[in-house]
């Protein structure tokens, strides 16, 4: 087998695996820090751009993971030679892939900054484009914060509130006060 190819069956699973992995990641980075810490940056993504702008300042958070990832890749190039070159070569691929797509789906085909429209003629990225704007009602967004598994992020955010105000229901009404 040649050395290539070697080299492709350990990197190539772990890109796959990271690539998905990101969005688990980016999901939490943007409920938990995007929608809190840092919501004085990401606010300018849930507010209309300024009049001829094309930039935002959530762009900035967007490019986050761009150094990181083509560090990774550098070593997965350069790196001596092992396990440790062809993993990290790896995670940098992945990182950079999800990076791409999150572009083209997320400011292309959601929000049309980029001519991507063409894939809404997909049932899948119909519904990761409809659970986006779930996130963009209102004025602060509330979950979805995932962007290709948003869908199945809603459904199960949906089921656990319509499943809260009942049990609150039964522990207020059958628990007698002393
Ligand atoms: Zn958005
Ligand atoms: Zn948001």
């Amino acid at each position: 087998m040649s050395q290539v190819l070697l080299r492709a069956l350990v990197w190539l699973p772990v890109a796959v695996v990271v690539a998905v992995a990101m969005d688990l990641w980016a999901a939490f980075l943007h409920g938990r820090v995007w929608h809190s810490l840092l919501w004085s940056v990401h606010r300018s993504h849930h507010t209309p751009r300024p009049a001829g702008s094309r930039f935002e300042a959530n762009d900035a958070l967007s490019v986050l993971h761009v150094p990181p990832a083509i560090a990774l890749i550098l070593f997965g190039c350069v790196g001596s030679p092992g396990l440790l070159r062809e993993v990290a070569f790896g995670v940098g691929m992945g990182m950079s892939l999800f990076g791409l797509a999150y572009l083209l789906v997320h400011d292309g085909l959601v929000h049309g900054r980029l001519p991507m429209q063409f894939l809404v003629r997909l049932r899948y990225f119909r519904g990761v484009a409809r659970a986006h704007r779930v996130h963009h009602e209102g004025t602060a967004g509330g979950a979805p914060y995932g962007l290709f598994l948003g869908r199945w992020e809603l459904a199960i955010t949906r089921r656990l509130k319509r499943s809260r105000p009942s049990s609150a229901r039964v522990q207020g009404s059958s628990v007698p006060r002393t």
